[in-house]
């Protein structure tokens, strides 16, 4: 433990790190990960785009979950491992932060620059005009449409869903883009069978060719949408370094693993490389 975190030192004090991060680092803020060992199984299937776009029943589900859920996700404020990665960027060791998160805590911690892999969920997009809104102009909007809508909130998964009566979600009433009055409204991840920009996806693979190592933070690396920049780095020999609480199935390709509490053991990285010049010694 204790030789691997001062491995982690050297990489990360040496800089031109990209960071992976994904849900397992918003743990601590109350986010919880479904996919990590506090949540080992969901349980709702995860919202398609074909179900979301093709399905008013599916839709009208979905929004009266997230509804509910967008409430404790907007409240989600950013923990020690979000302030530890926005002083790792500070400090010039971080050659770029994709993250597979949609809370948007890597900004709100004082990061710039962030890719956000799957979008953000606190942005609204309009599938007709194309639009982007903010998601409190939104729940002004839904909570108007729906008074007295107090079903109780039972669980939250990442993505905001909530655990919801079927009545309940029979009597929640959706609402349309405001802008061009009719277009579908989503908000703006990226929903299971749905691919990620193809842009955002290139500037990705940029960072990590161009790094010298690729640190991944909570994430246990399930969905090749992140994985794959693992797999771009080990091919390219760039070493992988893997934060995590459990395994990933990243573990094959990493030089370095360590499943220890995120907040923690990133407060102590960014004590030890961030806060002044790396001992001599530990390079
Ligand atoms: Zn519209």
């Amino acid at each position: 433990m204790t030789e691997t975190f001062d491995a982690l030192t050297r990489l990360v004090g040496a800089g031109d790190v990209v960071v992976l991060s994904g849900a397992g680092l918003s743990t601590e803020s109350g986010i919880p990960d479904y996919r990590g060992p506090s949540g080992a199984a969901r349980r709702h299937t995860p919202m398609t785009y074909q179900a979301f776009t093709r399905d008013p029943v599916a839709r009208r589900r979905y929004w009266a979950r997230s509804h509910l859920g967008w409430r404790m996700i907007a409240r989600a404020a950013p923990n020690d491992g979000h302030r530890a990665v926005a002083r790792l960027q500070r400090a010039g060791l971080l050659g770029g932060i994709i993250t597979q998160n949609v809370d948007g805590l890597h900004t709100a911690a004082g990061a710039t620059g962030v890719i956000e892999l799957h979008g953000r969920l606190d942005e609204v997009t309009c599938l007709d005009c194309g639009n982007l809104t903010s998601r409190d102009e939104l729940d002004r909007r839904l909570t108007e449409a729906n008074p007295g809508f107090d079903a109780r909130v039972a669980h939250v998964n990442p993505d905001g869903d909530v655990d919801l009566p079927d009545e309940a979600v029979a009597r929640f009433r959706t609402v349309d883009c405001g802008i061009c009055g009719a277009g579908m409204l989503k908000p703006d991840v990226v929903f299971f069978g749905e691919t990620v920009p193809a842009p955002r996806v290139a500037d990705c693979f940029a960072w990590v060719e161009r790094a010298r190592a690729l640190v991944v933070l909570g994430s246990s690396l399930t969905v090749m949408s992140g994985r794959r920049f693992v797999l771009r780095a080990a091919r390219l020999g760039i070493p992988v370094a893997i934060v995590n609480q459990g395994p990933t199935r990243g573990d094959g390709y990493a030089s370095l693993t360590l499943d220890a509490p995120l907040g923690a053991t990133l407060t102590a990285l960014a004590d030890r490389v961030a806060a002044g010049p790396v001992p001599a010694a530990a390079v």
